[in-house]
């Protein structure tokens, strides 16, 4: 893949990164291409190598191999050496501790940009555009406000407002709510998605909780040990995983192992020590897989349907049940295999019970990987 293409706000390839000699790469072979306007989040776990792909992109960390261009630009090559400033590219970033200045006003700290940055503009102008904008974000009533007399969300409205100032062609954002309570993240999350809506502005965003990132971004890059596992849509990645790996960090899976059975119309049939379970969803299975070969099949705790009575389905034991208000989740025992199931919250069993399993075919994914 190229990373000149036009039709994209960012493209990367062949991104590479070792810290030292002896380290193994933070970044290895990482390719992707975000489109113009889109939300687009870097995914997975700590020490997965997002933060050194951003920091790549802002220039503020050299790439040893790769090629990184900007509206069609290259602001890095390895091969023909070019590594544009990080002044010099088209981005603002967020940092994950906001970068605020404390012995500055809201409204100074949102000016800075303005008066200091790569465009400067006169004092009417710094006067009309961050109020208009402090309006836009809601802190239009804090302007004379120390920074430091502002709350975690203020904050971060704060630190997007100024970023959004620079009017960069690409922001990124580095776990901007990390330092938020879980409450105040959900509806952080929601008001970041439409300002980002409302500027239209491409967004590269950093995080290892996947519930914001199905929640807000248009494509998700999973990653994990410095390589890219899968790039998709939210639904993509959560309905039809291409790892073991993807399955088990968004979301959660049942995994069961077993071995190609066979493969035919649309349909893997995979023989596992519960049976052979029909599996109407799969990624491209290697073209040396044959009948024998290993897999694993997973399933969400929403595709388990948990009978009561052994009239339907695999015959199980409950071994725990959880209510949680919305639904309840139980735990069955299909012979030596574990699963997790999301039941109506009302769902009268305990454990000890007799039940039946009920895997839907349509939602049973086979994985090779
Ligand atoms: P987190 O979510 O914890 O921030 P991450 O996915 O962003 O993690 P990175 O910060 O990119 O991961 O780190 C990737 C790997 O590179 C890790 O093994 C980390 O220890 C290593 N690393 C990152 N920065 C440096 C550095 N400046 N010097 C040496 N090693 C580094």
């Amino acid at each position: 893949m190229s990373a000149q293409n036009l039709d994209s706000a960012v493209a990367i390839s062949g991104l590479e990164k070792r810290f030292t000699r002896h380290n193994s790469l933070a970044v290895d072979d990482v390719g992707f291409t975000v489109p113009r306007g889109s939300f687009f989040t870097l995914l997975g776990p700590s020490g997965c190598g997002k933060t050194t792909t951003l920091r790549c992109l802002a220039g503020l960390e050299s790439a040893d191999r790769g090629e990184i261009s900007m509206n069609g630009k290259a602001v890095f090559s390895s091969a023909s050496r070019r590594d544009v400033a990080p002044e010099d590219r088209p981005i603002a970033m967020v940092p994950q501790s906001y970068g605020i200045w404390p012995h500055m006003t809201v409204f100074d700290n949102a000016a800075f940009p303005l008066r200091y940055g790569r465009k400067t503009c006169s004092r009417a102008d710094v006067r009309t555009r961050v109020t208009a904008m402090l309006e836009q974000v809601g802190l239009a009533d804090y302007a004379g406000r120390w920074s430091t007399q502002l709350s975690g969300g203020q904050q971060q409205r704060l630190a997007l407002a100024r970023a959004l100032l620079c009017e960069p062609e690409v922001l990124l954002l580095d776990e901007p709510l990390s330092n938020l309570d879980a409450k105040l993240r959900a509806q952080l999350r929601a008001e970041l998605r439409s300002f980002q809506q409302k500027f239209g502005v491409t967004t590269i965003y950093v995080t290892h909780d996947q519930g914001e990132a199905l929640a807000m971004s248009d494509t998700i890059v999973v990653m994990n040990r410095g390589r890219v596992e899968q790039i998709g849509t939210p639904a993509e990645i959560y309905d039809s995983p291409a790892s073991r790996f993807v399955a088990d960090f968004v979301g959660s899976a049942n995994l069961i192992p077993g071995v190609l059975d066979r493969r035919a119309g649309g349909v893997v049939e995979a023989k596992t020590s519960i049976g052979v379970l029909r599996c109407e969803r799969f990624t491209a299975p290697p073209e040396s897989l044959v009948p024998g070969g290993e897999l694993q099949v997973c399933v969400r705790p929403e595709h388990v349907r948990v009978v009561p009575g052994v009239a339907d389905g695999l015959a199980a034991r409950v071994t725990a049940t959880e209510y949680l208000g919305d639904r309840r989740e139980v735990v069955v025992a299909v012979d030596d295999v574990v699963l997790r199931a999301h039941a109506d919250a009302h769902l009268d069993v305990r454990p000890g019970d007799e039940v039946g399993v009920v895997l839907d075919p349509k939602w049973t994914i086979a994985l090779w990987s």
